[in-house]
């Protein structure tokens, strides 16, 4: 039908087949999340919710739907859940909208420490629509000071404190953050975008138990489709639901949803937690093995599924590095580090992570490798020979270890 696309997917297929991906907010889909998600659930409008919808022939939606908050619900052991956000990023939006009038104050990690953009970014909705301050990671251990987040909320008395990160490699204390919350008298959200995996599998803390509002993405460690949710206490179901149907969004997706039923029934699996396991030990083997070669690793290590590396000893940017890794097939993103004094778009740093090689079964063996590979990148200053020796074994090794199936043909 259209093989000027269709020539490029497939170009992207190999792109993803045969190279090392280490952005740690992607993730291969599971294939049946990929099955539901191209099904012709994506003729209907359902706007509205189950047994509420304003358009006809909702039946079997109402069913898929009913399910997927089901899971939801059973999977991280909350009072609501509500899976029809386009992302994380509507998720949050739906949550302030909830909880907050305009111009209310909140306390969130800066983007710079980690953070992310719908967090108080003056140029995303949140930093213009609300009154943001931010606590970061201590300069001398890199990781959270809750003594100090504490004082900082004392100080600024937030409506709202917000835990949760896209760049931070060790274990958050929701609890703590909790006790805060109830000191300044503040709601509590998490957003667990990166981690939300991990949580299901009970590697790391859960923040149900804690949170007001919890919100997540499912294309990360959950392998899900592209998609938020949120979780919340029953004293704020309503207001939840009204803020994604009507306040933020119409029309859900509703194939998008079958996917996201389909991944928490996956992820509730003894594999699944098997899987996200791996995750965590690959990114401990790829860390200590960067370590042995003289890379600085931010905090010492890391407790989940990412790492982020600071380039400033080997005398290179984050920009540079990244742009020599994709040559050899290897992809990563930049990425601040704490107190960087290099701008946002340069870096001094990358953030890797292992959920996609991990979803390949790599295992501390190929992180040994890996982290060779790109320290000989990295050493020899992207040169052409270094770059066409990492390619070869970059190749080699992601023929061992298929995606899918159907894409090693
Ligand atoms: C990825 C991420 C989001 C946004 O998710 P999108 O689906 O890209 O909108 C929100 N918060 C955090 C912490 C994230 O890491």
């Amino acid at each position: 039908m259209d093989p000027e696309i269709a020539e490029l997917i497939t170009k992207e297929c190999e792109r993803q087949v045969y190279g090392i991906d280490l952005i740690a907010s992607e993730n291969y889909a599971f294939e049946a999340v990929i099955e539901a998600q191209a099904s012709l659930l994506t003729n209907k409008y359902a706007e509205g919710y189950p047994g509420k919808r304003y358009y006809s022939g909702c039946e079997y939606y109402d069913e898929i739907e009913r399910i997927a908050v089901e899971r939801a619900k059973r999977l991280f052991g909350a009072e609501h859940a509500n899976v029809q956000p386009h992302s994380g990023s509507q998720a949050n939006q739906a949550v302030y909208l909830a909880a907050l009038k305009p111009r209310d104050r909140v306390l969130a990690m800066d983007l710079a420490h980690g953070g992310h953009l719908t967090h108080g970014s003056p140029i995303n909705f949140s930093g213009i629509f609300y009154k943001f301050a931010f606590y970061g990671v201590n300069r001398s251990t890199e990781v959270l000071d809750y003594d100090e987040i504490e004082s900082i909320a004392r100080e600024y008395k937030p409506k709202l404190i917000i835990a949760g990160a896209s760049a931070y490699p060790r274990e958050i204390d929701f609890k703590r953050f909790r006790e805060i919350c109830d000191e300044v008298g503040a709601l509590f959200m998490v957003d667990m975008a990166h981690i939300a995996g991990l949580v299901a599998a009970g590697i790391h803390m859960n923040p149900t138990p804690y949170a007001d509002f919890v919100t997540s993405t499912t294309q990360k460690t959950l392998r899900g489709p592209r998609g938020g949710f949120i979780l919340c206490r029953k004293e704020w179901s309503e207001a939840v639901d009204r803020a994604v149907f009507p306040g933020i969004q119409s029309g859900p997706l509703m194939h998008i949803i079958a996917a996201k039923a389909v991944c928490f029934k996956l992820a509730a699996t003894e594999e699944f937690r098997e899987y996200q396991r791996l995750i965590v030990r690959d990114a401990k083997a790829l860390a200590s093995s960067l370590l042995d070669r003289g890379y600085r690793i931010v905090s010492g290590g890391t407790d989940n599924h990412l790492l982020l590396v600071d380039l400033r000893s080997k005398g290179m940017s984050g920009l540079k590095a990244q742009k020599m890794l994709e040559k050899a097939l290897i992809y990563v993103n930049r990425n601040l580090v704490p107190y960087d004094d290099k701008p946002p778009y340069i870096t001094s740093g990358l953030r890797l992570g292992t959920p996609c090689v991990a979803a390949r079964g790599m295992t501390e063996c190929e992180m040994v490798d890996i982290a060779k590979m790109i320290d000989h990148v990295i050493r020899n200053n992207g040169d052409q020979a270094a770059i066409e020796d990492v390619r070869k074994d970059v190749v080699d090794m992601c023929r061992r270890f298929p995606i899918y199936d159907w894409t090693t043909k």
